[in-house]
């Protein structure tokens, strides 16, 4: 069997569709895998900043970067031209999640038409939870019937009834700096941030567009042009998550890994073979596809069947090694739509997860 196929994984005979070869690091411009623990690279590392009449401690580049935030507006990140995706709250969640998947993005910012207000985000939170909801309360039919009528204002009732937090209506002003929506992200581990003006003759909410972790970093990643800061590998700046890994196996049925996401507060868990071997990963963005399908009866699936119902147009999964620099993160982040890096030994093994808000958070220096 080809697993790749099977698992709708991008054919062709280049690999970087699914598991992206390790980035060529500047300072090993060869791309010959160094060994990890024993980092030939920092000699370079030390003439480059010996070269620059500098040296490179561990806090200067997020002091230099969270500078660079205060600097930059929420406004500046909008590109010239862009559409605002927004749902009225009396839409029925399953048009909503039909129009989110259409328009290939994972949350919304919510509408509230009776008091022209912004009444928050949906996102792939709510579909979990009523995922979770309907696989514990409901029959199929019931659930089916239920699901016909429900619209995102009553999204909040599920909420209580599972017992979990309501999330916080948080926004930020389009004129707010780059830094303090990035606060407000980190605080509240969102990735995700609303932008909202005021409409100054009625004073009503005006929702402008939402402001992405990811959309933070390709802005640096394209117009931060001091390189050199960004040359130290992973294996020193210790970004991202090494212990502790939650991971699934292809068996795995997909209602463990729902509830291994809730459980951890984890958007990705990466699928792993019995040598420890990345296969693929299962995340949040395929739980909207199994929302869509009604899947609600069908969760003790394996996550190889599961993987299946990705679209054709699927990104793939992105992996790096420890000798990869912020350089090569930052070019792979400029250049595609990438949600995490997945660490990898030479051998494909799996070593530890970076996800946007671990880059972020390390950019990010509170005062
Ligand atoms: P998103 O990917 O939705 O933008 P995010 O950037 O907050 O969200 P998450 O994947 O939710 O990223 O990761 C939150 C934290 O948990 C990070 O510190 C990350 O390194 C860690 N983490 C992510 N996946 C796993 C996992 N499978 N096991 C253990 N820790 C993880």
């Amino acid at each position: 069997m080809n697993s790749k196929k099977s698992l709708g994984i991008l054919e062709g005979t280049d690999s970087s569709h699914y598991l992206t070869p390790p980035t060529f690091s500047p300072l090993n411009p060869s791309g010959i895998p160094t060994d990890p623990q024993n980092i030939s690279n920092k000699s370079n590392l030390e003439n480059i900043s010996k070269d620059e009449g500098e040296s490179l401690d561990s806090l200067q580049v997020p002091k230099i970067l969270s500078q660079y935030l205060k600097q930059q507006l929420c406004y500046d990140v909008l590109p010239i031209s862009f559409r605002a995706i927004v749902l009225d709250s009396g839409l029925l969640v399953k048009k909503a999640l039909a129009a989110l998947l259409q328009n290939g993005v994972a949350s919304a910012p919510i509408w509230d038409a009776a008091q022209q207000k912004f009444a928050g985000m949906l996102t792939v939170a709510d579909f979990i939870n009523l995922i979770q909801y309907f696989y514990q309360h409901s029959s199929y039919t019931e659930a089916l019937e239920e699901i016909e009528q429900l619209k995102i204002h009553a999204l909040r009732g599920i909420e209580e009834q599972l017992g979990v937090p309501t999330p916080a209506i948080v926004s930020a002003h389009p004129l707010d700096s780059l830094y303090h929506a990035s606060k407000i992200m980190i605080d509240a581990n969102l990735q995700r941030l609303a932008l909202v003006d005021k409409d100054s003759q009625t004073g009503d909410d005006v929702i402008i567009s939402v402001l992405t972790q990811s959309r933070i970093l390709k802005f640096v990643a394209s117009n931060y042009k001091e390189k050199k800061l960004f040359c130290q590998p992973l294996a020193e700046l210790k970004i991202g998550t090494y212990k502790n890994l939650a991971t699934a196996s292809m068996s795995t049925p997909v209602i463990e890994i729902i509830n291994t996401f809730v459980q951890r507060d984890i958007s990705a868990v990466p699928i792993v073979d019995e040598n420890n071997i990345v296969l693929n990963v299962y995340e949040h963005s395929d739980v909207m596809i199994l929302a869509h399908e009604g899947a609600f009866y069908d969760l003790d699936m394996p996550a190889e069947e599961a993987l299946l119902r990705r679209p054709e147009d699927f990104e793939g999964v992105h992996t790096c090694r420890l000798n990869d620099t912020l350089l090569s993160i930052f070019d792979t982040i400029r250049q595609s739509r990438v949600r995490r890096f997945i660490v990898v030994d030479s051998d494909d093994k799996l070593l530890g997860i970076v996800s946007l808000s671990d880059i972020l958070s390390y950019l990010f220096i509170s005062d």
